[in-house]
């Protein structure tokens, strides 16, 4: 590990004024962070500490929206009444990510920010293999190698990796929007649009190459908080299937939400995880549900048809049929029917 500067910031605003562009990160609960410094992943010159920050921490609700600021750690997002009342889904994502020892650290800002889980990526440097997020023009040992774990939507060969967050498959699903802070100023993204498939990354080409530009962050942007709109009377469900019950990333995870009126389906949102580099909104699922019975048989059948465009790799063809069952799983759960 390189020797750093730290620097503890008192507001936000301070972050970004002690921040220098390119060498800088800033470290809130650290969970994340420091394993990329122990692997060689991250080399920064300087830290800023945006854990002392005091506020950005608040769950309220404002007018039709729930508001989270992005230092507010999973567990208290996962516990909050107000987020189990108004956003299921997020509150249930967050209680099923990583250990609770973690969870009590972890922020819902630097829980969306995590890099993949791909295992040629998380190795100690120097790797001896290609990884083009590593090593730019090096390769993807995975795109001929183990890549069970890896995408079905939106890769290309220079990068099949998939992004790992629970939160936010949930808040994608949500609509939920995500306020930035940075030299520039504030402004708002859809948490959807917040990172980038492979695809996209090599249709804009700016900034990095395709492998590793994740994300619309720009240099010293820092996430200040999330806006949810609250949809009455329609509820919200997560859905993850792992090889094991506790502290394991998900294989697949899907979030949905639901409005029944007179007995059909009024609106539902659903969203995959672990799909592709960003979550995966099933929209032509979500348009052809409008108006039906919210039964199984149904709900699997549009899934399943939104599902056609799937590109799987060698050792990943089982995702497809995992995320048609797990979105069926979760409508129906949302809806109270599963
Ligand atoms: Fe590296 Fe991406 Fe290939 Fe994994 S999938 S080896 S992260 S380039």
């Amino acid at each position: 590990m390189n020797n750093f500067d730290y620097a503890r910031a008192t507001t936000l605003q301070d972050a970004i004024q002690r921040s220098q562009d390119g060498s800088t990160q800033y470290i809130a609960g650290g969970t994340e962070l420091l394993n990329w410094m122990r692997l060689g992943i991250s080399e920064p010159a300087r830290l800023v500490d945006i854990g002392f920050v005091s506020d950005h921490r608040e769950i309220k609700r404002e007018g039709n929206e729930l508001v989270i600021g992005a230092l507010a750690t999973l567990n208290e997002v996962g516990e909050n009444a107000l987020v189990n009342q108004h956003a299921g889904a997020l509150a249930q994502a967050c209680l099923k990510a990583a250990s609770a020892q973690i969870r009590n650290r972890a922020t819902l800002g630097g829980n969306v920010l995590q890099k993949t889980r791909c295992a040629y990526f998380r190795s100690e440097a120097p790797l001896p293999w290609g990884c083009n997020k590593r090593v730019p023009g090096s390769g993807c040992a995975a795109l001929e190698g183990l890549n069970e774990r890896h995408a079905i939507f939106g890769w290309t060969d220079a990068c099949v990796a998939v992004h790992p967050s629970d939160p936010l498959v949930a808040l994608a699903c949500l609509d939920a929007t995500v306020q930035l802070m940075g030299p520039q100023g504030p402004r708002t993204l859809e948490v959807r649009s917040l990172h980038l498939t492979q695809e996209e990354a090599r249709a804009e080409r700016s900034r990095a190459p395709e492998a590793q530009r994740e994300s619309r962050l720009r240099p010293q942007e820092l996430i200040a908080a999330y806006r949810i709109p609250i949809a009455d009377g329609e509820r919200s469900a997560y859905i993850k299937v792992r090889e094991r019950d506790s502290y394991e990333y998900a294989l697949i995870s899907a979030a949905a939400s639901l409005q029944i009126k007179d007995g059909k389906v009024a609106r539902t949102r659903i969203a995959l995880g672990s799909v592709a580099q960003r979550p995966w909104r099933l929209l032509a699922a979500e348009q052809a549900l409008i108006g039906s019975t919210p039964d199984k048989q149904a709900v699997l059948a549009a899934i399943r048809t939104a599902l056609g465009d799937a590109k799987p790799l060698e050792h990943n063809r089982y995702k497809i049929t995992m995320a048609a069952n797990a979105a069926t799983r979760a409508v129906l759960t949302a809806g109270g029917v599963a």
